[in-house]
């Protein structure tokens, strides 16, 4: 609720919107306290009499009431009438949307066609047809404009419920014994009630405005009643003569439903739950960055990729979150270099930095640079990124389910990953997909290119995916956990085919896992990450047989090995430090069984012998360069 309120406060518009709003409801309650004229007692002497009249502040009308009296009371009718309009068409719609999207089938088709023949009437004509048959009156024009945005409602909520009504906790909901309107209560109902506050809060407005002009037409309130509406309808004959009698009802509905409207979108920004984590606005093509401190030089002129220095934060909130903090990595073209640590250690974030792939908000590049060949992706040009994206640096994601699009046969998405940067008629991309299918090893490449992703196998999509990431002969893969979904064989064989294709192309990798038994497959050399720092690097055979950062050691003792007797495989205790607190001293102090004072005391450098390097006073293994 607080979290709503500051979302709703920070959006200027709809904060207007609310003091307005508020202003008008209070008068409108208090308006029976107030020292006002009767709204109806008619004073045909004093016909007409211009605002700002002594006893008449607003004037009085062609009958001579009073307008002020008239006009607070009207308010308080048509925000009446307008508010129970919108609350009975979401009740209602709401209801018959729910029933028709959870239960399906023929309910659903019955309801919603005759949903759709409501539709099909031209909205205000349909409500002159209602208010026509039922007769004039406020209460009539109350039904009438409620029953013609029932559709609305229960169109929108059908919408949801279905999604709603097909997901686990339904499921689960139902294996417990409940009965199907229990479910709808207390499982669908909860779901759809920012839904219902949404759709209410952006078309109350209207329905205001439309209770207006039922009545401005004689059809809703009778006299000598006042609402907003009618009060314009019977001034629409002084319009020219005495034009305050038409401007201070019309005034009113203005400022009624512009604050409304205003609030209304402020209240639907702040309720939609993808717009919850951050500001009110979707994520830049690239990440920010904002780099405070000048930019460190390379450390390999051989490499494709340096990585050097590299800081990203997420900035939520007056909290600042260092994903990652000081990562300098390299690799050579035709190496692979493994990075290593528990889920939440920054890999992901180091690994989508260098693209400018990290979402901001709320992520910042604060600091480092990632040179290709030399140049810094880091702040480039969006379109020379864009360029690069995909072509010299090519990423595979751990899901390939959720990374191919359900609807485009494999052979469409390679094709339009080839023609994102090259100009081929797209015979020859076809072409040149198979040809990317046969290259990991696809069977049947030819015929399997018209498959849909769920046709494939995990397996079979996760080659697909490497196909992709292979489509523009990338200089560099970054694998984020591209084996973590599958199966051990099925992993084994995407490795094989990993390395096979590094070999025989030359290809540098990143390969990013928490698995140490991957990377003693694949990665010539491997780093460790904790926390968003790198506590190790080395070759990957020195490292695994001589582990210097306890974090590193312990990690190598989880891998279970076949024939290995009976060895208890130790998971480390703890968790990692959540990155907006690290600790003063080293990140890992807390878990670790070498600790000492010194661990705390201040900043542990990464120290570097050799080929090897270790961020710690006290390794468990003597430093020594590997030969
Ligand atoms: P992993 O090593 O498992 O790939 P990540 O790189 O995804 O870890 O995440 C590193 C840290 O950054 C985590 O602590 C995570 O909570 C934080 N983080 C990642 N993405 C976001 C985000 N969009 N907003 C805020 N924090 C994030
Ligand atoms: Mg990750």
């Amino acid at each position: 609720m607080t979290a709503f309120l500051t979302l709703l406060a920070r959006n200027r518009l709809a904060l207007a919107g609310l003091v307005v709003m508020t202003v008008v409801v209070v008068l409108a309650l208090i308006t029976p306290l107030l020292p006002l004229a009767d709204p109806d007692v008619t004073d045909t002497g004093n016909r007409f009499v211009p605002p700002l009249s002594p006893g008449a502040w607003l004037g009085t009308d062609h009958l001579g009431r009073d307008l002020l009296s008239r006009l607070l009371w009207g308010t308080r009718l048509s925000l009446a009438v307008g508010f129970a309009a919108a609350v009975a068409a979401a009740t209602i719609g709401a209801a018959i949307g729910m029933i028709a999207g959870f239960y399906g089938g023929r309910v659903d088709n019955i309801i919603m066609r005759a949903v759709d023949m409501l539709m099909a009437f031209p909205y205000i004509l349909l409500a002159l047809a209602i208010v026509a048959a039922l007769g004039p009156g406020l209460i009539n024009a109350l039904i009438a404009v409620a029953a013609v945005n029932v559709p609305f409602f229960a169109r929108n909520i059908r919408g949801i419920t279905v999604g709603i009504a097909n997901k686990e906790f339904v499921d689960a909901a139902r294996l417990s014994g409940l009965s199907n309107a229990r479910i709808i209560l207390t499982e669908v109902l909860p779901n759809v009630v920012p839904v219902i506050v949404i759709a209410m809060s952006t078309t109350i407005g209207w329905m205001i405005l439309e209770t207006a002009g039922l009545s401005f037409l004689g059809l809703g309130s009778q006299p000598p009643q006042a609402d907003l509406g009618s009060m314009l309808g019977e001034a629409r004959s002084a319009l020219i003569t005495n034009p305050h009698t038409s401007v201070v009802p019309g005034l009113m509905i203005l400022v009624i439903v512009m604050a409304i409207n205003l609030l209304g979108d402020g209240v639907r920004d702040a309720l939609d739950p993808r717009l919850k984590s951050g500001a009110l606005s979707r994520p830049m093509a690239a990440t920010r960055v904002d780099r405070r401190s000048p930019v460190p030089p390379a450390q390999d002129a051989a490499a494709v990729l340096d990585i050097a220095g590299l800081q990203t934060q997420f900035h939520i909130k007056d909290r600042v979150y260092r994903a990652v903090g000081g990562v300098s990595l390299s690799v050579k073209p035709g190496e692979c270099l493994g990075i290593i640590g528990e889920s939440g250690s920054g890999k992901s974030v180091t690994a989508l930095s260098i693209m400018g792939l990290v979402a901001s908000p709320p992520g910042v590049i604060t600091g480092g640079a990632a040179r290709l060949h030399g140049d810094d992706l880091i702040g480039m040009p969006y379109r020379q990124l864009r360029d690069l994206r995909g072509r010299a640096v090519s990423y595979i994601f751990q899901d390939p389910q959720a990374t191919l699009h359900p609807l485009y046969t494999v052979g469409d998405q390679l094709i339009e990953a080839i023609r994102a940067h090259r100009p081929i008629s797209v015979k020859a991309g076809r072409a040149r997909a198979v040809e990317l299918l046969k290259a990991v090893r696809i069977p049947n490449a030819a015929s399997r290119i018209g498959n849909y992703p769920h046709e494939m196998s995990g397996g079979m999509r996760q080659r697909v995916g490497i196909a992709m990431a292979l489509a523009n002969e990338p200089q560099i893969i970054i694998a984020d956990e591209p084996t973590t979904a599958l199966d051990v064989t099925v992993q084994a064989q995407i490795l094989a085919l990993l390395d096979d294709l590094r070999r025989s192309r030359g290809l540098a990798i990143v390969f990013i896992t928490h698995d140490f038994g991957v990377v003693g497959q694949l990665c010539d050399r491997v780093a460790v990450m904790y926390a968003g720092k790198i506590v190790e690097a080395g070759p990957t055979r020195a490292v695994l047989d001589a582990p210097m950062h306890p974090y590193t050691a312990r990690l190598i003792d989880c891998v279970p090995e076949l024939g290995g007797g009976k060895r208890r495989l130790e998971a480390i205790p703890g968790l990692p430090p959540v990155v907006d607190k690290l600790p003063h001293g080293c990140a890992f102090a807390d878990r670790c069984d070498r600790v000492q004072g010194l661990c705390r005391a201040g900043t542990v450098a990464l120290e570097h012998t050799g080929n090897r390097a270790v961020r710690c006073h006290f390794p468990v293994n003597e430093r020594q360069a590997a030969e």
